[in-house]
């Protein structure tokens, strides 16, 4: 029998490496599910290809309704909660994959989740979801991917701390007053990964390294002061754990996202695969691997970030409106680089904090964020 898999965000760069990685393993998954944005023609010619019982279209063009077809956000839960679904791979973008996830999370699938804002805006919930509703939360994220492969099964009171490794960005070694006039062609040029535009934004500005500090904060149980980060340029290293004996394993690839997505969906198996090229350590960083501390001067929102998951509540939620808000504005032309981590801040200075174990309050705080991140890129 083979396990049923919904894919939302097909379209997008998480969710082409999933459907290629599925297509290597045809004999363990088949399409069930499959959802996107707008993207009409690529998403009919994955339909095409797959022939889901269920493929959904946020903002679809009329005349695209009928059977086992969806439109508007009800069908990403329409496709998360699809009873011939094993397992969700969440490949949205942003806040809009928080309601997918914790509805799949309750009806019991698991959830290969790359969409880290669900879990950083709502992280008590969607943890809270998956211990209740009998789901389970894997990650796709390549440095959790990397922890979890360490873990192997051992309990977190083990771990003493993780280690995730950055790649610095394009940025990396840009003099700071440079860094806040990049363009939006510099801050999409990444080194060592391609990937949709807002996380590559995301990843020049190193709030993806924040977002990631909570997501592991959340998925491994582990306080904040336990999760730090390194910038590696070769981004062959995903993460290190260091275990309370002082002992540290390492997980390592030459970066490609098929690898964390294949073992997010046959986790805690590994399965033989020919997919992305195999590792050889003589090639390796070209010879060199090497890590460096990550520069507060030129990366000012990583800070900001990893200060909103320590104050916790809804916080983390508020970085993370504020962000798509900034990064929105950012890919539009409408604010310069340098913007981003200033409109992050004065979304933080205001924000009134709150308990992030409701939803409401969660949404009310993403809500609010949003307006006041817009107010601030105004003024
Ligand atoms: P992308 O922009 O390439 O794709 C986003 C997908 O989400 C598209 O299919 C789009 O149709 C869909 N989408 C966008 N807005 C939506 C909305 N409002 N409602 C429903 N669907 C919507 O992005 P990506 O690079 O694939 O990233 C997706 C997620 O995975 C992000 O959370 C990102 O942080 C995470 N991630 C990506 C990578 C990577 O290598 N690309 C690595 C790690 C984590
Ligand atoms: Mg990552």
């Amino acid at each position: 029998m083979t396990i049923g898999v919904a894919v939302l965000g097909s379209t997008g760069s998480i969710g082409c490496s999933t459907l290629t990685v599925l297509d290597r393993h045809r004999d363990r998954f088949r399409v069930v599910a499959l959802t996107a944005y707008s993207n009409a023609a690529l998403l009919r010619e994955q339909a095409d290809r797959w022939a889901p019982a269920y493929v959904g279209i946020v903002n679809g063009a009329k005349g695209e309704e009928g059977k086992g077809k969806g439109k508007g956000t009800a069908c990403l839960v329409e496709a998360a909660t699809h009873p011939d679904v094993g397992i969700v791979v969440n490949g949205i973008v942003g806040a809009a994959g928080l309601e997918a996830t914790l509805a799949a999370l309750r009806a019991g699938k698991r959830v290969a989740l790359a969409n880290k804002e669900t879990l950083v805006m709502a992280g008590e919930l969607v943890t809270h979801a998956a211990r209740t509703g009998g789901g389970e939360i894997v990650p796709v994220d390549s440095e959790h991917s990397a922890v979890l492969q360490c873990l192997a099964g051992r309990e977190t009171r083990e771990v003493s701390r993780l280690i995730l490794t950055a790649s610095g960005g394009p940025f990396r070694t840009w003099e700071p007053a440079r860094i806040t006039q990049a363009t939006v062609d510099q801050a999409l040029q990444h080194p060592t990964w391609k990937m949709g535009p807002k996380i590559t934004i995301d990843s020049a500005t190193l709030v993806n390294k924040a977002l990631e500090v909570i997501e592991a904060h959340f998925l491994f149980d582990l306080g904040y002061p336990q999760v730090e980060v390194v910038v590696h340029p070769q981004s062959v290293v995903h993460a290190f754990v260091e275990f309370v004996d002082g002992s540290v394993l390492a997980q390592l690839g030459f970066p490609s996202m098929e690898l964390p997505i294949l073992y997010a969906l046959t986790h805690p198996e590994r399965v033989p695969d020919h997919g992305p090229r195999r590792f050889d350590a003589l090639a390796a960083g070209g010879g060199a691997l090497t890590f460096e501390p990550i520069s507060a001067a030129r990366f000012p929102a990583y800070a900001l970030g990893r200060a909103a998951g320590a104050a916790g509540g809804t916080a983390p939620a508020a970085f993370n409106a504020a962000n798509e808000v900034a990064v929105q504005l950012f890919l539009e032309g409408r604010i310069p680089f340098g913007r981003i981590p200033e409109i992050i801040e004065r979304v933080l200075e205001g924000h009134r904090g709150g308990d992030a174990r409701s939803l409401d309050a969660v949404l009310a705080a993403d809500a609010d964020a949003r307006r006041r991140a817009t107010e601030a890129a105004c003024s």
